[in-house]
Parts: C-alpha cells; sequence; structure tokens
C-alpha cells in the first residue's frame, strides 16, 4: 500500500524508533505515547484492519502475540503487567488503517476497559 504510514515506516521511508523486528513483524515505538511504555506491534505485510484477517493471512496473529511478550520481556513489564489493544474501524477509534497492536505499560491501567 503505497500511501500507508505504516508501510512506510516498515520500509524505512518514514524514521521510526525500532524496537523489535522479525521476518513478518516490526515493532516500534508510538509517536504519541499514552503511557510510559507505547510500543505498536505491526505484520510488515499490509492488513488494514482486524477485519481483514482471514484463513490466508492469521498465521501472522502468531508472530504479533509472540513479539509483544518478547517486547514486555526486554522492557521488564512482564511481571508488572501490559495491555495488547487492537482498535478495529472508526467507533473504536482506528486512525491508521495497517493492523496494528497498541502494547501499553509502566504504569497501573486498573481494571475498567473504557
Ligand atoms: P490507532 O488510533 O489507529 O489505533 O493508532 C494509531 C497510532 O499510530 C496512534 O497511537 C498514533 O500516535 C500512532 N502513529 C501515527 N502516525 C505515526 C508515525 O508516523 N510514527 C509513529 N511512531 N506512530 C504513529
Ligand atoms: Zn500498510
Amino acid at each position: 500500500m503505497s500511501d500507508c504510514i505504516f508501510c512506510k515506516i516498515i520500509k524505512g521511508e518514514i524514521p521510526s524508533k525500532k524496537v523489535y523486528e522479525t521476518e513478518k513483524v516490526y515493532a516500534f515505538y508510538d509517536i504519541k505515547p499514552e503511557a510510559p511504555i507505547h510500543v505498536l506491534i505491526v505484520p510488515k505485510v499490509h492488513i488494514s484492519s482486524h477485519n481483514e484477517l482471514n484463513p490466508e493471512n492469521v498465521d501472522v496473529m502468531k508472530d504479533i502475540h509472540l513479539a509483544a511478550n518478547e517486547i514486555a520481556k526486554e522492557l521488564g513489564i512482564s511481571e508488572s503487567g501490559y495491555r495488547l489493544i487492537n482498535n478495529c474501524g472508526e467507533a473504536a477509534g482506528q486512525t491508521v488503517f495497517h493492523l496494528h497492536y497498541h502494547l501499553v505499560g509502566g504504569t497501573s491501567m486498573g481494571s475498567k476497559i473504557l
């Protein structure tokens, strides 16, 4: 997707602060952090949202979740706790239409979802 910000970040056309990378996944710090630790985990392949996951492309979710575990460990929040958030669609606040998971932590967030 030539006009997708996250595709450009993955290709290095827009700079980012890399946190973690595998063959299928790229993770970088959010430009506007909402918690002391706020990382975005994205598949390298363009999938516009959670709605677009299907039997052919869903394998990448395994890599995203394992990446989240590794990143949480590396950043020292696997024991204290963290949230893994996906906003799907406008009503959920999705602003970048390339599937991504927010990994947020480093603070006490309480038990409320909204
Ligand atoms: P969404 O609202 O779609 O769930 O999340 C998109 C996230 O991408 C936001 O938290 C926003 O701050 C982040 N973001 C948007 N543009 C950039 C960018 O160019 N670089 C980085 N590192 N993060 C970005
Ligand atoms: Zn993209």
